[in-house]
């Protein structure tokens, strides 16, 4: 049974993605992909525990290159929670995990959202979303001080004024984000060998992003897909959506045309809710599409 992923780096040319874990979900498979019921995980069992539930890393994505400090989403934050028959989740390795890179929050230049999830947006401040902010607590301030705070203009205005469990905390991220948002459009370079790519389905304003050698020594890409995809599961089951994908047959297009787009050998996944290893490769459909996990690279 594969289990949340570890930290791991993938280079493409002088730049390294790596991936940093916050922490892990354990989710109900019938709740959260409705299609796959009753017998769809049959040949996934796999990525199912004893208990039915299939994991889910959460973290950020860290890039580097040309002494730029990105990282592409926030995780879940200090929470540890449970919703009743759906799912359990807890955070709080992040700032570890970054540590263990050698650097500290003022290192970090930009922060990019994929979008405004709960478990994208968990260190935007110093204070833990809910439901586990504690009580009377008030945010001092922006975790990635110094940094940039990217994220799309439709994504933003989507959650603007919501409060919804699933969405932004008004008080540990929306508040103290709103003199400080940037919006970025699809195709825009926000580093070297980084552009926003437009995903929508799963939110009105998804993200993925697309790295590549700014040098064009090392002709591979990567693209991080944000939540275009939970689980690898869904390289094979292009037509499951997510529970909470807001617009699903938007979900399943834009999945298609991703893994149709990616599947040229020539490109590598970043998942950054896929179990077991977060990268890998499409591997183009030969009695079905599957998918190829890989450990660190270069
Ligand atoms: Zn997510």
């Amino acid at each position: 049974m594969v289990q949340p992923a570890p930290r791991a780096h993938i280079g493409i040319g002088d730049t390294t993605v790596t991936y940093l874990p916050d922490g892990h979900g354990w989710l109900n498979p019938a709740v959260l992909f409705p299609a796959s019921s009753p017998d769809g995980w049959a040949t996934h069992a796999e990525f199912l525990n004893a208990e039915g539930r299939f994991p889910v890393s959460i973290g950020s994505f860290l890039i580097r290159t040309a002494g730029r400090v990105i990282l592409v989403d926030l995780g879940l934050g200090a929470v540890d929670f449970a919703v009743p028959d759906v799912a359990t989740f807890k955070g709080g390795e992040l700032l570890n995990a970054l540590a263990a890179e050698g650097l500290t929050p003022d290192d970090v230049d930009t922060v990019v959202y994929t979008h405004l999830h709960h478990d994208h947006v968990g260190w935007t401040s110093d204070l833990a979303p809910a439901p586990n902010a504690p009580a009377g607590q008030t945010v001092t301030g922006l975790t990635f001080k110094g940094a940039r705070h990217l994220v799309s203009e439709a994504e933003w205005r989507h959650w603007s004024g919501t409060a919804e469990l699933v969405g932004p905390d008004p008080i540990a991220v929306q508040t103290p984000l709103a003199d400080r948002i940037a919006f970025v459009a699809d195709g825009e370079e926000i580093a070297p060998g980084v552009r926003i790519l437009s995903t929508p389905g799963h939110t009105p304003g998804h993200s993925s992003l697309l790295v590549t050698d700014p040098a064009g020594g090392d002709n591979r890409r990567l693209v991080i897909l944000g939540d275009v995809m939970h689980c690898q599961v869904q390289v094979t089951e292009s037509h499951w959506t997510f529970a909470f994908d807001f617009d699903p047959d938007q979900s399943i297009a834009t999945r298609e045309r991703l893994l149709k787009e990616l599947e040229d050998g020539n490109t590598i996944l970043a998942g950054g809710h896929f179990a077991g290893s977060v990268f890998g490769q499409v591997l183009p459909p030969a009695a079905r599409r599957a998918w190829a996990g890989m450990l660190s690279v270069g």
